[in-house]
């Protein structure tokens, strides 16, 4: 099967011609989240008929439009219910009759966190295996569910989806969800500079000099020893792995995929694992702790299984 997928990043939408477990063709469109989304869906139109040119065909030899939205989506209306400061207007758009209209195929909306589990167990990290939960660490946190080989998605569509609003301290930091203390809040790139200016001795760190104060930073200083970026690093492990446990008891799988930016420091999985298999209930196995395979494509990789799904 040929799909067309878009992945709706903060900063920019990946457009894709997807085959099967191939990214066929990608067109990459710069945006503003805090500008909305209508005024970026002629581009978004531009770029997906660009994807499927240059691989060869057009939008109408495809079998649908797999879309992935941040934010909260009735994946069955194909509407977005809630947003997170990002593209605030969404809740108003009618997506399937814009891609009708635009492009002639029928769109499937799903959460991009959704949609990259999807992925991950088409074409990953989590082939073959029907009770998986997803983590991913970068700007927020992400955390989904699928049990038994269905995306968790619950009444409101907010069910399997919100892991990283999981609470790990409850006297903790206000979380952009009106939560407090969400793993998140406590260990993700959006509160990072918080966190660590809130760390004793930041001042004299030279993390106080690091612009922008992200990850790469943290990691950096952590691994020449500055006892700062330890003290930030061994917090933001354990907050992770605490969420990690919190996932598995809620969830029951047995993969434990983690993907995002951040994983890629070498430390992140193997100290997740070793809580996890410390800590966990689960007096069944261990479950099996992956780094993710597919990086930023992801998403569109799931937008074949999405079509097909129920
Ligand atoms: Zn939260």
């Amino acid at each position: 099967m040929k799909a067309l997928a878009v992945d709706l990043g903060g900063s920019h939408a990946a457009c894709a011609l997807v085959a099967d477990r191939d990214v066929v063709a990608v067109e990459e469109v710069p945006l503003e989240a805090a500008r909305g989304l209508a005024s970026a869906l002629p581009a978004i139109a531009d770029a997906l008929r660009r994807a499927a040119s240059r691989a060869g065909g057009s939008p109408r030899d495809c079998a649908g439009l797999a879309f992935g939205f941040c934010g909260l989506v009735d994946s069955e209306a194909g509407r977005v219910l809630s947003t997170n400061a990002k593209y605030d207007d969404a809740p108003s758009l009618d997506l399937p009759a814009w891609s009708r209209d635009s492009l002639g195929l029928p769109l499937r909306l799903e959460n991009d966190a959704r949609l990259a589990l999807l992925g991950e167990r088409h074409a990953g990290a989590a082939r073959g295996e029907d009770d998986v939960v997803m983590m991913t660490l970068g700007t927020g946190v992400g955390g989904v569910a699928m049990i038994g080989g269905r995306l968790l998605r619950g009444k409101h569509f907010q069910a399997g989806v919100l892991g990283g609003h999981l609470v790990a301290d409850f006297e903790g930091r206000p979380c952009t969800c009106g939560g407090v203390g969400c793993v998140e809040a406590e260990a993700s790139t959006w509160a990072l500079p918080a966190l660590c200016r809130a760390t004793p001795g930041f001042d004299a760190s030279p993390l106080a000099g690091c612009d922008p104060l992200d990850f790469e930073a943290v990691f950096a200083r952590a691994e020449e020893g500055d006892p700062v970026a330890v003290a930030v690093r061994d917090r933001c492990l354990r907050v992770w792995a605490a969420g990690a446990v919190a996932m598995i008891h809620a969830w029951d799988p047995e993969v434990l995929v983690i993907g995002g930016g951040v994983m890629r420091h070498a430390a992140v999985v193997p100290a997740v694992e070793a809580h996890v298999h410390r800590h966990a209930w689960t007096p069944w196995g261990e479950v099996a702790v992956r780094a993710a395979a597919l990086g930023d494509r992801a998403a569109l990789l799931g937008a074949v299984p999405l079509l097909e799904g129920p």
